[in-house]
């Protein structure tokens, strides 16, 4: 057989390209040996109370998740008592807010109040002003999704007063 150039080049290349493969399953089998899944046992963070600088009433944050390399996407049940609120406040990445008992108000600046209830999902798009809190004879618990920009994710802007509280 003739060891041509060509053939060579060609063997060279074939050769190249199954090492090249090998390599490449061989890593990422190593990274999927390394990965496994994780549980963070409930009670592992710590319950906070809403400032009194950015909610009216009685508030409560249980953190679920953070943001971390994974995601920008952090997690919290916040639970708020009959008549508590967030004040007036945006978020640079938007935020999803899910129902998850008792009965709930919403409302989107220049925009109606709104009642929400357990399964509700609410999606506030970046930069839209709003609010969102518990009826006035009813708690309510919502897990809020929302997303960060340079690890910022909510902008807080003024109280909701009672007018506006009221106005349904
Ligand atoms: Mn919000």
């Amino acid at each position: 057989m003739n060891a041509s150039p060509l053939r060579f080049a060609l063997t060279f290349v074939v050769l190249q390209t199954f090492l090249t493969g090998a390599v490449e399953v061989w890593a990422n089998d190593m990274v999927l040996a390394d990965a496994q899944q994780k549980i963070t046992r409930a009670g592992a963070r710590v319950s906070v109370t809403g400032s009194t600088e950015n909610f009216t009433g009685q508030v409560r944050v249980d953190p679920v998740w953070s943001a971390d390399g994974n995601s920008n996407v952090s997690g919290g049940l916040v639970s708020f008592e009959p008549g508590a609120r967030s004040a007036w406040h945006t978020h640079p990445a938007g935020q999803r807010l899910l129902v998850i008992s008792g009965v709930g108000l919403i409302q989107e600046w220049g925009k109606p109040v709104q009642e929400v209830r357990p399964g509700d999902l609410i999606w506030c798009p970046p930069g839209v002003k709003h609010w969102h809190g518990a009826a006035p004879n009813s708690a309510m618990t919502h897990l809020a999704v929302t997303g960060a920009v340079a690890g910022k994710n909510v902008s807080w802007m003024e109280k909701v007063t009672d007018e506006q509280y009221d106005a349904r």
